[in-house]
């Protein structure tokens, strides 16, 4: 008889869930994940990808008006919301559909359950079922928080923004980072009168400071209205079922609030304190370079660990837990050189230093710029410019950060992120031919 009901019991069938599970299993370990909602998690299911979908949608608006000037005459053309909404919430079950598939067929077991943690090695399932597993993973992802202030109920978060009825015709987006930014990019192209409130004075903190300089200024020449230093006072519901938003002394009448404040790792309720895993003043699981809780037998992943909360990097955790753990070969994920992006209108991307990072860190930088407006820009009769970034350390001439915003970013600095991580020189990007007409030639040609 088996000591335990599974080798791994995975709770949350997210990015890093799914991937611990399936790698788990195909190194022969018998293992259940249980999912409380459905399989996929945030990044499939209210996030990344349905999110990705609408930026694209919301591209249409600019490359339809940009179109009459490549000689394209489009009459009667009109956006229609519920077709789009309904097409990326189909995708969105088609793909947690294929997820069930890839678990299923490697043998996993999917519980659609609510899971509890009773113990070092067990889980409860309600109803009085109780498993026992070897090991636990903890995998649960995080969640929107809101503000706390009076009214902050009346608002809705990102999971709600991908079923929403209609687009409102004003919309308050509280916060800076990612979320934010994207969302008012959304919706400012599908028309909406787009207001973002930031309690801090600056967008996307963290990115490189020209580059998001960049991006407020064409948000703002898009007709996005930015409110900074405003922290929530309270939110109230009219008559006629508008909100006013009453933020930094100022007042704000909207239709719709979106919160956008950052996620808090969801681990509450899990019962986690039963078997002494310990949390940090975040709520977040603390965990070592293995991903193993302060319990030898608890492992937790993605989001809810709170170290990089990105799809890859948990997708990343969830592959070396299970190849260390179940695979008989250990090794680390190394954090050094994530690339990230922005899906803004335009897109941004960054890999590695920013200016202000390696100048406190290495001393002496060079950086150089492209400032450049995109040849499709330029026939479009668009006066949007794009911002190319190379930071580079002036003792080594190794290239320690690329930063940019501008079509297809995101794109190319996937691939130009390969040369940061793997130390190449500017030098290196010089002796590398252009490749003509793109924009991406622009990073071997900084001068
Ligand atoms: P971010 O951390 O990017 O931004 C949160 C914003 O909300 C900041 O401007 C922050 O201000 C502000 N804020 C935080 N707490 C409060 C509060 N209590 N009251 C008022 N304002 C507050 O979080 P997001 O919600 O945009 O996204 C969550 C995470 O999801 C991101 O960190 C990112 O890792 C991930 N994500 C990644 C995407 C991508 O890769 N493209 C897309 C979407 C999300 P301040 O700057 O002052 O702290």
């Amino acid at each position: 008889m088996a000591e335990y009901d599974y080798d791994l019991f995975v709770i949350g069938a997210g990015s890093g869930g799914v991937r611990a599970s399936r790698i788990a299993a195909a190194h022969g370990a018998k293992v259940a994940v249980a999912e409380e909602y459905r399989v996929g998690g945030t990044c499939v299911i209210r996030g990344c990808v349905p999110k990705k979908m609408l930026v694209y949608g919301a591209h249409f608006a600019e490359d339809i008006i940009d179109a009459k000037r490549f000689g394209w005459e489009i009459d009667g053309c009109r956006f229609n919301w519920s077709t789009l909404r309904d097409n990326v919430l189909n995708d969105v079950k088609r793909l947690e559909g294929l997820y069930n598939n890839t678990l299923t067929s490697h043998g996993v077991e999917v519980i659609h359950a609510r899971a509890i943690v009773t113990g070092p090695h067990s889980v409860s399932l309600g109803k009085g079922q109780e498993v026992t597993a070897k090991y636990i993973l903890i995998a649960t992802g995080a969640w929107p928080q809101r503000p706390e202030c009076e009214g902050a109920e009346l608002g809705i978060t990102s999971n709600e923004a991908f079923h929403l009825p209609e687009v409102p015709r004003r919309i308050v987006i509280a916060g800076g980072g990612y979320i934010a930014n994207e969302f008012a990019g959304i919706f400012n192209q599908f028309g909406a009168e787009v207001t973002i409130a930031n309690r801090g004075a600056t967008i996307l903190r963290g990115y490189d400071e020209q580059i998001r300089d960049r991006l407020l200024q064409i948000s703002m020449t898009k007709g996005i209205q930015f409110i900074f230093n405003a922290p929530f006072e309270k939110v109230v519901k009219n008559g006629d079922g508008s909100l006013t938003v009453h933020a930094g002394g100022k007042t704000i009448e909207t239709d719709c609030l979106l919160f956008a404040t950052g996620r808090v790792p969801h681990t509450r309720g899990l019962g986690l304190e039963t078997a002494g895993v310990e949390l940090d003043d975040q709520g977040a699981i603390k965990v070592d370079e293995d991903s193993k809780s302060t319990c030898d037998s608890i492992y937790a992943v993605g989001d809810v660990t709170n170290r990089v909360q990105l799809t890859p990097v948990a997708i990343r955790e969830g592959q070396a837990f299970a190849d260390t753990v179940f695979g008989n070969k250990p090794w680390r994920v190394d954090y050094n050189c994530i690339p990230s992006a922005v899906f803004s209108h335009p897109p941004m991307a960054g890999v590695g230093m920013t200016e202000a990072q390696a100048k406190n860190k290495l001393g002496t930088v060079r950086t150089y710029t492209s400032d450049f407006r995109a040849m499709k820009n330029v026939l479009a009769g668009r006066e949007e410019r794009s911002l190319y970034k190379m930071v580079v350390d002036a003792t080594t001439d190794q290239v320690v950060g690329i930063h940019m915003i501008g079509p297809d970013a995101p794109e190319i600095l996937q691939v130009a992120a390969v040369a940061v991580k793997a130390g190449l020189t500017k030098q290196a990007f010089d002796d590398t031919v252009a490749l003509h007409p793109s924009m991406a030639e622009e990073l071997v040609l900084l001068k």
